[in-house]
């Protein structure tokens, strides 16, 4: 095999050139919620093979692959799962992260063990945060959690989030027709009051256990104009290149929402986002088949340059487009569930 020369960061662009900006970190494949859409509980039971802990990345190994990404031109790091407060000492590895200087470190959390961990993820260094949150009806929420976990309770750790200072805080709904489109108008009147950015995200085809179908997706036009309705809404600028959310601002000036139209206007030609599994293999899109083992590397003693130039080798190899080229898939493949990857 020919010698394989050091990529650099400046140059380092996909085959549709995309550069490489945003890396997700799946910190566990175990959550405390059952959602319908992810991790559907007749699957998801006590024979699922859960990874084994020697099998997870240590925070070390992390907090290394990271500072490596950083150094390859990744600005913002999302830990996520399965849910990332579940993970044993989260902080501990929140702290480690917090050095890497000039990283945009967030996290994304189902919020039931906020009230409990907020503070401590703030004291160790955690900035921003994201919440999700399907529906405002207690019985919407529980037949979407599926393990009967009440709507306040996210709330109260919205608000320990807020009193922590990890702002500002996100809330994320996923939108399933039939599931909670009653709860779009509820969720925009509750956020838009209280200030946190609300964004509706179009429920997806990730992994094969959710069942998708698209006649269950509401759009995002739909949602803006459910929305638009009552309170009249106007489009405003992304914040940078890539990002996923659009956003539309509240024209009586309080504040703004976000719609991630993944399904119906696919964002790959911008998408600048790397994936790393809980068991540390590199996936380049959220509908993957198969990963890149780093952990292998790591374990088996590869300097930071080989890391490095694995990573960059992976990244110029991209041509994933999935989302653009969907309804063109008549074969369905076999696909990574999102509580592996990292949603
Ligand atoms: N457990 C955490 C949580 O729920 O926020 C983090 C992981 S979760 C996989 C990340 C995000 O993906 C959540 O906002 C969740 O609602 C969203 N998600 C999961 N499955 C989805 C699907 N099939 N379509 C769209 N969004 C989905
Ligand atoms: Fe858990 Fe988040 Fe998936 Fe719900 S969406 S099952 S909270 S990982
Ligand atoms: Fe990125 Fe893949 Fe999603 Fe397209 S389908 S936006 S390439 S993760």
């Amino acid at each position: 095999m020919a010698p394989i020369k050091p990529v650099a960061a400046s140059l380092l662009v996909d085959r549709l050139q995309r550069p490489l900006r945003d890396l997700r970190i799946s910190v566990t494949d175990r959550c405390n919620f059952r959602c319908t859409y992810c991790m559907p509980k007749e699957i998801f039971n006590k024979d699922y093979p859960y990874l084994a802990r020697e099998s997870l990345l240590s925070f070390e190994e992390i907090t290394r692959l990271a500072r490596l990404f950083h150094g390859l031109g990744v600005e913002k790091i999302r830990l996520t799962g399965g849910e990332p407060l579940m993970r044993k000492n989260i902080d501990a590895l929140i702290e480690m992260l917090s050095h890497i200087e000039g990283l945009d470190l967030t996290l994304t959390t189902n919020g039931a063990l906020l009230p409990k961990k907020a503070q401590a993820l703030a004291n160790a260094g955690l900035k921003r945060i994201t919440v999700s949150l399907d529906s405002l009806d207690d019985s919407v929420f529980k037949a979407m959690n599926d393990v009967d976990f009440p709507v306040a309770k996210v709330i109260e750790g919205i608000d320990a989030a807020a009193q922590a200072g990890l702002l500002p805080i996100k809330i994320n709904m996923v939108v399933k027709k039939g599931v909670n489109e009653q709860s779009i108008l509820p969720m925009a009147r509750f956020f838009k009051q209280r200030g946190e950015i609300l964004r509706f995200i179009e429920y997806m085809d990730v992994g094969h256990t959710n069942g998708w179908r698209m006649d269950e997706v509401v759009s995002a036009r739909e949602i803006i104009d459910i929305i638009h309705q009552e309170m009249p809404l106007e489009p405003i600028d992304p914040n940078y290149t890539g990002e996923v959310a659009q956003r539309w601002r509240y024209q009586d000036g309080s504040g703004e929402i976000g719609v991630i139209a993944s399904v119906t206007q696919a964002f790959c030609k911008d998408c600048t986002r790397a994936r790393i599994s809980t068991e540390g293999k590199l996936y380049t899109c959220l509908f993957a088949h198969s990963g890149n083992d780093l952990r292998a590397l790591l374990r088996n003693h590869a300097t930071d340059e080989q890391v490095k130039t694995a990573i960059g080798h992976i990244w110029q190899a991209r041509r994933d487009q999935y989302s653009e080229i969907r309804h063109k898939n008549t074969t369905p493949s076999p696909k990574i569930e999102m509580s592996y990857i990292g949603g």
